[in-house]
């Protein structure tokens, strides 16, 4: 590579990999042969894709207990293939229990969105954050500071993708099916690594209101 810093940095990448190869090694709970064979998780977690926000530290959970999808200021974009994949298969394959959707204060998406700046072709999918903004403009223009302002659009941001999950046909033809299945809205505070429940539990989708809940 003829970059003596960028040769380092991924010989630490795979030293790191020696020593999680050591602890596999040395566990004696049969857990990962299971593991090799499949997983069963009861948890998706969308979350910011930043790299403060790991699914499994925040929640203590182990490999093969999280199913996981992170992008840019956890969004839920009814067009989003991605989602769309993962959502269907981890709820009517895998059959997942709990979904929680996870921001974050101090996101850099969500502070952008709230800037007149562009940043290039991701303005266009932060776009989504501002028409979270939209609705609720008033509440967030009546906050003065602005890191107080963009935590604000934060957990209202969180809010909205929890409803935009709810009423996608995956988690409604769900819900017909099994009423075992809930769909969470929480907040991290990477200081403390509190993980905030902002209470917008949805387990049918009898709480979505006629346009959106399908017959
Ligand atoms: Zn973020």
């Amino acid at each position: 590579m003829g970059n003596t810093e960028l040769e380092l940095g991924f010989q630490k990448i795979l030293d790191g990999n020696k020593e999680w190869v050591d602890f596999v090694s040395n566990d004696t709970t049969g857990r990962f042969e299971q593991l090799a064979k499949g997983q069963s998780p009861e948890v998706l977690w969308i979350g910011c894709a930043d790299s403060r926000v790991p699914a499994n530290e925040l929640t203590g959970k182990k490999p093969g207990e999280v199913f996981v999808h992170r992008n840019i200021a956890n969004m839920v974009i009814h067009s989003d293939m991605s989602m769309l994949a993962v959502l269907d298969y981890s709820v009517n394959v895998l059959k997942v229990k709990q979904i929680i959707i996870a921001g974050h204060y101090g996101c850099g998406g969500v502070a952008a969105s709230l800037s007149r700046n562009q940043y290039g072709i991701i303005d266009n999918w932060l776009c989504h954050i501002k028409d979270v903004y939209r609705l609720h403009s008033a509440e967030i223009d009546a906050i003065e500071n602005t890191e107080d302002k963009a935590n604000k659009l934060v957990e209202l941001n969180v809010k909205e993708q929890v409803f935009n999950l709810c009423t996608t046909s995956i988690i409604q033809n769900a819900w017909k099916e099994r009423n075992d299945l809930a769909v969470h809205g929480m907040v991290i505070n990477i200081g403390t690594g509190e993980l905030i429940d902002l209470d917008t539990t949805f387990t049918s989708n009898d709480e979505l209101g006629e346009v959106f809940s399908y017959k």
